[in-house]
């Protein structure tokens, strides 16, 4: 049984997925994202600096057996700080991010992640570390989890003491060491058999979702695209609860179940596959919108390692908005700001908005938290700007209201209330709009994109970027515009 850090993880959240990536890997679909394997990169690289003057392992062009002896090696000439230390015990392979030996030879291992909490999971992942250490008779003093500390607000230089908070998690990493022979034993009795007959429940998306779920959930048990699994905000307890009854099609529940007011909405709709529209409620939330109406929508991007002052890790960073204007008699104006790349673009963002938001009027946000928040912290950023941003802040409304109270629902909302079902819902041709786009079609790809822009060479495709980022944000708002049509035709 050969074994890493990883496949010992994934044999921990269930032995199939460890069987199939062994033995079927062909159903396996790939989740893995580029851009968090690109930061996961980055943040391994500077956490190095924390333990300076070390000595590399070499990932690429090197076997395990090189990497293993190369260790050896920087072990037995005193080098202090190991990057990718490797090490195999009863053919279980390791690299450790950072290994650090102390004055009296004792070791440290130092588990390096880019999230911003210790989780449960990397417990185990360090454990496995211990383990193998501890069974080729080194002395491991201590065991550290090196994760980002998101309190960090950056000053004029990053400081990656700062920036890095180190747990000692020494004392959980002994208990769980106690239990992995057994574990280990557990694995090799899955995978000296054929493929474990384990069911779908809820540890197929804990802690992580399972790249074996496309084979499981839709081959081998049949589960549909929607089913009893999309009933919205029902716990899972319940919704596996209707699976081991045999009940997977919603309009299959007996009427005697007991449900929410909103999850009952859902039911009945999909029950007499209606629309369900409550005018009242509708005409409740169209009342407090006064004209003109600004239809907000912003767009974001992270950085784990934050590069202006005052940005702290992770944080909402703001580099575009549209708004859209709608006037009373139906005349629809468009403004919009996309921030230059490779600069801070919050103060610029900040001040546009200012001039292109009067302080007291309707603006209008889909799942105005997110929009609240950002104007909210550019608020506390930018003292100066306070009282107009806060202005704007206190008069955003949220269109997606008559959606989540399910004032408006139809079957093709599917449980949700995200514009990604309410769009096509009520206004279907703009579905394909999106689909036209070139470059940007969601907000991911533009949370990926502005970033990048400051590092293309070529004008031309920059420019198209540039172009791609304005059309996509453009649409959302203009899709806003549309959706509140909709609402308006509801209720005449
Ligand atoms: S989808 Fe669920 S049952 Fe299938 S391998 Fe993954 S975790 Fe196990």
């Amino acid at each position: 049984m050969n074994l890493s850090k990883s496949l010992y993880t994934r044999g921990l959240q269930c032995p199939k997925s460890l069987w199939l990536k062994k033995n079927n890997k062909e159903v396996l679909t790939d989740l893995e994202d580029t851009t968090v394997f690109e930061v996961g990169n980055k943040v391994g690289v500077l956490a190095c600096k924390l333990f300076p003057s070390g000595k590399e392992i070499p990932y690429n062009g090197t076997t395990f057996e090189e990497k293993i002896n190369l260790t050896k090696k920087y072990l037995k000439e005193g080098v202090k700080n190991i990057y990718e230390a490797t090490f195999s015990f009863e053919n279980i392979i390791i690299m450790i991010d950072v290994l650090h030996v102390n004055d009296d030879g004792s070791l440290e291992i130092n588990e390096v992640k880019s999230s911003t909490e210790v989780k449960e999971i990397y417990l185990h992942d360090a454990s496995i570390q211990y383990y193998v250490l501890n069974g080729l008779g080194f002395n491991v003093q201590k065991t550290n989890i090196v994760h980002i500390n998101n309190n960090y607000v950056r000053e004029e230089e990053l400081e990656i003491e700062k920036l890095f908070s180190i747990i000692n998690v020494t004392v959980e990493i002994k208990k769980l060491e106690e239990n992995i022979s057994s574990i280990l034993q557990n694995f090799k009795t899955f995978l000296d058999k054929g493929e474990p007959d384990i069911d779908i429940g809820e540890h197929c998306s804990k802690p992580y979702d399972c790249d074996a779920m496309e084979y499981c959930w839709k081959t081998l048990r049949n589960i549909p695209e929607y089913s009893v699994f999309n009933i919205s905000r029902l716990s899972k307890k319940r919704k596996f609860g209707f699976y081991q009854r045999g009940i997977l099609d919603i309009k299959d529940i007996p009427d005697s179940e007991k449900f929410s007011a909103s999850q009952m909405i859902q039911i009945q709709s999909d029950k007499t596959n209606s629309s369900i529209i409550n005018k009242r409620g509708i005409k409740e939330f169209l009342n407090t919108l006064t004209y003109p109406i600004y239809h907000l929508d912003f767009e974001t991007f992270q950085q784990a390692i934050p590069e202006w002052k005052g940005v702290k890790p992770y944080m909402q960073i703001p580099f575009q908005y549209s708004l859209h204007i709608e006037h009373e008699d139906g005349i629809v104006d468009h403004k919009e700001f996309l921030a230059k790349e490779g600069l801070d673009p919050r103060h610029e963002l900040a001040k546009k908005l200012i001039k292109d938001i009067p302080s007291y009027v309707t603006v209008l946000a889909y799942n105005m938290g997110f929009e609240k928040s950002v104007i909210r912290k550019l608020a506390e950023t930018y003292p100066d700007l306070n009282v107009k941003l806060m202005a704007i802040h206190d008069n955003i409304k949220d269109l997606m209201t008559s959606f989540a109270n399910k004032d408006y629902y139809t079957p093709t909302m599917k449980g949700s209330y995200s514009i990604k079902y309410v769009l096509p819902a009520l206004v279907p041709e703009m579905e394909n709009a999106y689909k036209e786009l070139e470059y940007v079609q969601n907000g991911g790809d533009a949370m990926q994109v502005f970033p990048s822009l400051s590092e293309i060479k070529d004008e031309e495709e920059r420019k198209n970027l540039r172009k791609a980022l304005l059309e996509y944000c453009k649409l959302d708002t203009l899709a806003m515009v549309k959706v509140l049509e909709k609402l308006k035709e509801s209720v005449r």
